[in-house]
């Protein structure tokens, strides 16, 4: 077992991944005091939430097909996604995390999914508002939602409008996991 979780995290990660696990993690606990969620758990899954960003796409697809961990064609396509799943993975394995909402805040933090828990809304919103790494504008959008409407999944469907339109304008695929959260929300 892993005791000192910062040494572990800042040895596998670049100085601004580790910067953006800080941020991420007080995003998160701000976040849980103000929707009442389990502040401890929020704060650690955001913390340790990109545990496995700076793993190469050969080594991340290595982990992810040697232990069958269940990861999309369209999301093992964008290479960028392929961290969620492995950090969910490490902090299993060596970090010793067995707690499933923890676990399924990391795995979905990139991609989201229906009827995420609240605990999973928050570590997806805190990686995207987190105040070391992220666009002040974007996080001035969100903090601006979340104020008016109190609402996490109002926050959330911002974030997928952001990236969708992103997608489009770049002329990217946008999977269906993606439509079917919005669609999903959009309701
Ligand atoms: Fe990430
Ligand atoms: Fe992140």
């Amino acid at each position: 077992m892993i005791n000192d979780v910062k040494k572990w995290l800042k040895d596998r990660l670049s100085e601004e991944r580790y910067s953006h696990s800080l941020g991420s993690e007080e995003a998160a606990r701000e976040l849980a005091q103000r929707f009442d969620v389990d502040e401890n758990k929020a704060a650690y899954a955001a913390l340790i939430h990109d545990n496995a960003k700076c793993v190469s796409t050969d080594e991340l697809l290595k982990i992810i097909n040697e232990n069958n961990l269940s990861v999309s064609e369209t999301e093992k396509q964008s290479t960028k996604t392929l961290h969620a799943p492995v950090s969910a993975y490490l902090a299993q394995q060596e970090l010793g995390v067995n707690d499933t909402d923890i676990l399924n805040a990391i795995r979905y933090h990139t991609i989201g999914r229906i009827d995420m828990s609240d605990l999973e809304k928050i570590v997806f919103l805190a990686d995207k508002i987190e105040p070391n790494t992220r666009e002040p504008e974007f996080r001035e959008k969100i903090i601006q939602k979340l104020n008016q409407t109190n609402n996490l999944d109002e926050a959330i469907l911002l974030c997928y409008d952001a990236t969708i339109r992103s997608l489009l304008d770049r002329r990217l695929i946008i999977s269906p996991e993606t439509i079917e959260v919005w669609n999903n929300l959009i309701y």
